[in-house]
């Protein structure tokens, strides 16, 4: 224990929460630990990354052994790796259950960002990873007529939300493992509601037991903060860096 918070200091993670997964230290970890997939851990090289960066050694833990969180790292520190390596190695293999999992990205930019980053990191695994580019084609790709053939879903809040307002929805979330809210703090900022409101219609639609939310930010929000203490399970907060930096 007393070795583990020195580790956390010397990489400048602080945490807050109850029973806090271990950090780890070097991607092999994952398999010895968590039996990940050599196919992921193989990716994971051939994306160049050698150690993991202080988020990813705190937040992929956590979110291998299922736990909600709020993370908070600065920009450019690779949130996205640590969100979406355990949720590939969360879906296993692919299945024809609908998405079972969702990524939610504030502009089209960063979805598509997030969306190839997961391409290349779900190679060789054959999980279905998509986004909405058109909402009446989404209808037919995932809507009630669909093949259930798909897996991930990264997508901007709007457009989500259009899909599931139509009666009876057009996109089914019933089987939902995990929500990922990515940039969180900007997509809270969007008036004193608004996001709120979506994220809680999102949720709603994720009505299987099993989901897990994680929220992801570059800066400490106060709201964000309060927001995750009311309404995540038994939240664990990590932030990286220094506090209100
Ligand atoms: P953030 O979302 O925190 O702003 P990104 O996820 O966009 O950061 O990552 C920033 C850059 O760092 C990307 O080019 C990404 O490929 C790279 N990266 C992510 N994880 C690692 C790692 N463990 N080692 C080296 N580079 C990494
Ligand atoms: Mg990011």
């Amino acid at each position: 224990q007393e070795q583990t918070n020195h580790f956390r200091k010397v990489h400048r993670i602080y945490i807050q929460g109850s029973d806090v997964s271990k950090p780890f230290e070097d991607f092999s970890e994952l398999s010895s630990r968590y039996g990940m997939n050599s196919t992921l851990i193989q990716n994971i090289n051939a994306s160049g990354y050698v150690a993991p960066t202080p988020i990813q050694m705190q937040a992929i833990p956590l979110m291998m052994e299922r736990r909600e969180v709020l993370a908070c790292a600065p920009t450019g520190s690779g949130k996205t790796a640590a969100f979406l390596i355990p949720l590939i190695h969360c879906l296993g293999e692919p299945q024809k259950k609908g998405f079972r999992a969702v990524v939610v990205s504030p502009t089209r930019e960063l979805a598509q960002q997030t969306y190839r980053e997961c391409q290349k990191l779900s190679e060789g695994i054959g999980l279905r990873i998509h986004m909405i580019e058109n909402v009446s084609k989404a209808v037919k790709k995932f809507g009630p007529q669909s093949s259930g053939n798909f897996d991930i879903l990264v997508t901007t809040p709007n457009r989500l939300i259009y899909l599931l307002e139509q009666d009876p929805s057009d996109i089914n979330l019933k089987n939902v493992e995990w929500l990922v809210v990515d940039e969180s703090d900007k997509l809270f900022e969007d008036g004193p509601k608004g996001f709120r409101d979506q994220l809680a219609t999102i949720y709603r639609a994720c009505q299987s037991t099993q989901v897990r939310r994680a929220l992801f930010s570059a800066t400490f929000a106060y709201d964000v903060e309060q927001w995750c203490k009311l309404n995540l399970d038994n939240v664990v907060m990590v932030t990286v860096g220094a506090k209100n930096a």
